[in-house]
């Protein structure tokens, strides 16, 4: 296994040399810096974390805070700071909202047990994208030939129960097979896609792979319900529920196996058109689901009128619950309005065993994360649920 790799920035050579104690007890390969221009200048996108202090002389926190941004540091970053904690929280919401992997926040002075429990409970080596990034701008005609030409492939995530662990069902997420850039991640072609006319050939070709799947499954005993992506574009063609209930003819399949998640965002545009769609689609006894929740600016009384069957919580929170009692604040209403408005809660993005405890408590129905198994093929899948039940002979399927 190779060493994990830590980089700690702090202009006091006493601090940064007791975080290097601490990070080499815990296992880390360890390098200081004690200036952040040298920091800057010598950067290398190869650590899996980096302890960061954001008050140094000569810079400011947020300006490193960007300089990681603009050079798509993807390490797990804990911020410290003699600042009081309003500071930053701050911060940490500013790294946030630039992209950055925010692991937790210390400030000074902090104990040797605190840094101790934070890197333990890192969970480092899944963050890695299992995906490659075209050295090439991607261009739309390939995009055409490969919907036309089988490329695109479709990843299960599995959804558990938190009750029992059983499975509640699982995601289904595109890939695109490029013939020369290998397997490449929904993040560079959906854009491309919706910009270019090509989402709603897009869907199609994952909806009609997803349900020759739940077929499959089906044949071999299994029963698993596959939840789809829809993006604001395909909600808005009023032919779509039928479209789709003839898929599910096709398939031979009930459309409760179905899920269709749509983001917040999606729903509020055009939303008197697709709030006819989505009743509709559940009037024929499809599942909705409402996605990325939290981050879009939806309200109550919509989401009242929307006849969603479940609310995913967004990985924004859940990432953020350890150390943000306003996320666990919003954490915690959002499984309770499920409760209120009988829709079931799936917390997104759970990565640790402390997220999944916390969960529990709060009341959340199900999880979906790294921590429980990352996207992979249908056939991988199949072997995991498999291995999945031999390890819980207790959960059903
Ligand atoms: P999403 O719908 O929010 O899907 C969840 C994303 O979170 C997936 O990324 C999944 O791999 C990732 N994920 C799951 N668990 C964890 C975790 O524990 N930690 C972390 N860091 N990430 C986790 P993916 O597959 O790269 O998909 C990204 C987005 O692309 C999706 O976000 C969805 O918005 C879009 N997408 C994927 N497939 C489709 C599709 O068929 N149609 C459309 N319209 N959009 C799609
Ligand atoms: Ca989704
Ligand atoms: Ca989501």
């Amino acid at each position: 296994m190779n060493t994990l790799k830590l980089v700690v920035v702090d202009d006091e050579p006493d601090m940064a040399g007791f975080v290097h104690d601490v990070a080499e007890q815990a296992g880390f390969a360890v390098e200081q810096f004690h200036n952040a221009d040298v920091f800057r200048e010598q950067y290398k996108p190869c650590a899996d974390v980096i302890v960061l202090d954001l008050m140094m002389p000569g810079t400011d926190g947020v300006e490193l805070i960007r300089f990681l941004s603009e050079v798509g540091c993807d390490s797990l970053l804990v911020l410290i700071s003699g600042f009081d904690p309003g500071v930053l929280h701050s911060a940490q919401k500013l790294a946030i909202e630039h992209g950055l992997n925010i692991a937790g926040s210390l400030s000074k002075p902090f104990r040797h047990h605190e840094l101790q429990q934070l890197l333990h409970g890192l969970s480092i080596s899944p963050r890695r994208p299992s995906h490659t990034t075209p050295d090439k701008p991607l261009v739309v005609d390939e995009l055409r030939e490969a919907l036309k030409s089988d490329q695109l492939v479709v990843h299960y995530q599995p959804q558990l129960s938190i009750r029992d662990r059983s499975l509640v069902g699982a995601e289904a997420l595109v890939r695109w097979q490029h013939p020369t850039h290998g397997l490449l991640g929904p993040e560079l072609f959906i854009t491309m896609a919706e910009r270019h006319g090509l989402i709603d050939d897009l869907t199609w070709v994952v909806l009609q792979q997803a349900m020759q799947q739940c077929r499959n499954w089906l044949d071999n005993d299994l029963k698993i319900r596959v939840a789809v992506n829809m993006s604001a574009t395909t909600l808005k063609h009023l032919e779509l529920p039928e479209r789709i209930h003839q898929l599910v003819r096709k398939y031979r399949l009930q459309p409760s196996q179905i899920v269709l998640e749509v983001t917040e965002n999606a729903l509020m545009q055009e939303l008197i058109k697709s709030l006819d769609i989505l009743t509709r689609l559940r009037m024929k006894n499809f599942r909705l689901s409402i996605d990325d929740f939290g981050t879009g600016y939806s309200s109550m009384v919509q989401l009242h009128r929307a006849p969603f069957s479940e609310i995913k919580i967004d990985r924004s929170f859940i990432m953020e619950m350890d150390y943000d009692a306003e996320a666990r604040a919003i954490v915690e209403t959002i499984i309770m309005l499920g409760d209120k408005l009988g829709m079931s809660v799936i917390a997104e993005g759970v990565e640790t065993q402390a997220e999944w405890d916390r969960l529990a408590a709060l009341g959340c129905g199900t999880v979906q994360g790294y921590l429980v198994a990352k996207p992979m093929p249908a056939a991988d899948f199949t072997d995991w649920l498999a291995q999945h039940y031999s390890r819980n002979p207790e959960s059903t399927i």
